[in-house]
């Protein structure tokens, strides 16, 4: 018997999300629900309009950051180790790797153990505690780099590209997008470790979370407000400098607005050299806050479920390649996770 038909008094599939019985609660459900289990702040994931929310702290944080403090009517903190158990149920969280305060939900029930990953990677992030593989029998993985061509290099060699670069063009400003949460926090503690100390100037689009980053200790270093220019002049003082914004500000006229800037996006996707190309990016930079396919791969190995449950992305590649290793594999095909937006 498969695991979803034996756990099917207590977890069940629904289309709002993964749902779990004795709790009434959905797991990063994509419509308002009664409560929520949320594994982190990214949109897709963390929607306004619950009635309870069961989060980590720093995911409640950012939910209040994002929506304002009435996001949900009830809270429930949920840091790193601790438990919340009803009706038998017992949940907890670990480390998923992904954003600040990004959690893989563990709950248990009768002895068995489900583990929902959310989004997650291995790779290098310095703003962040590791992944932490969690043994359990059922596994609920992302698939959104779920195929075999994604292979992500080094964060730290992507970074150290970019530096190479502007030494070659030392008058040209610098732009690099980034999502606001996460990325962009994760690049700068990238070129923070590769040397430059000078200020990184900002799209306004990045402030808020760029503050609650700080707030929690992790040092970006001083980042100025960015003015790109005026009337068609652009600012003389960026000439040479980092600015950061969201990806929004690649497809616009802000970032063209900067002094002759060497445009740069940090994404996963830009791996795939006709996405760089169609958003107008001469430096992409291979950074992704997802795993790739051997590490997708890697870490389904070291957890070493029962069973593997595919939710969003690539799902039928990652299906097989698991039953091609003799693994116990169902893809979910929920609907409303957008890895493209994100990344
Ligand atoms: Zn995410
Ligand atoms: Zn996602």
């Amino acid at each position: 018997m498969s695991l979803l038909q034996e756990a099917k008094n207590w977890v069940e599939v629904r289309p709002q999300g993964v749902f779990i019985k004795p709790l009434n609660a959905y797991i990063d459900p994509v419509r308002p629900v009664e409560r929520a289990l949320i594994t982190h702040g990214h949109a897709d994931h963390a929607r306004a309009g619950h009635g309870t929310v069961i989060a980590t702290p720093q995911t409640l944080d950012i939910m209040a950051l994002r929506y304002g403090a009435a996001f949900a009517e009830h809270r429930i903190p949920l840091p790193y180790g601790e438990r919340f158990d009803e009706n038998q149920v017992t949940v907890s969280t670990a480390s998923a790797g992904h954003v600040l305060g990004s959690a893989q939900l563990i709950i248990e029930y009768q002895g068995t153990r489900l583990v929902a990953a959310g989004d997650y990677k291995r790779s290098y992030d310095p703003t962040l505690a590791p992944f932490e593989v969690v043994p359990c029998d059922i596994f609920i993985t992302e698939a959104t780099f779920g195929l075999p061509v994604f292979h992500h290099p080094d964060p730290v060699e992507e970074v150290a590209k970019l530096m190479r670069m502007r030494a070659l063009f030392p008058e040209r400003s610098c732009f690099i997008g980034a999502y606001a949460l996460g990325k962009a926090q994760r690049v700068m503690m990238l070129l923070r470790q590769a040397g430059y100390d000078d200020p990184i100037y900002i799209h306004g689009a990045l402030q808020k979370l760029c503050d609650y980053y700080q707030s929690q200790d992790i040092d970006l270093g001083v980042l100025l407000p960015a003015t790109a220019g005026q009337r068609g002049v652009s600012n003389p003082e960026l000439r040479g400098k980092i600015i950061m914004g969201p990806p929004s500000a690649l497809g616009g006229t802000w970032a063209h607005r900067l002094p002759d800037p060497i445009i740069s996006f940090a994404s996963g996707w830009m791996q795939v050299k006709a996405r760089a190309k169609q958003r107008g990016v001469e430096c992409p930079l291979i950074i992704s806050d997802h795993a790739d396919w051997p590490d997708l791969l890697q870490t389904i190995e070291d957890v070493n479920p029962r069973e593997t449950w595919i939710t969003h992305g690539s799902e039928e590649a990652l299906l097989h390649e698991l039953n091609k290793r003799g693994r116990v594999a169902r893809a979910l095909s929920l609907l409303g996770y957008e890895s493209e937006s994100e990344e």
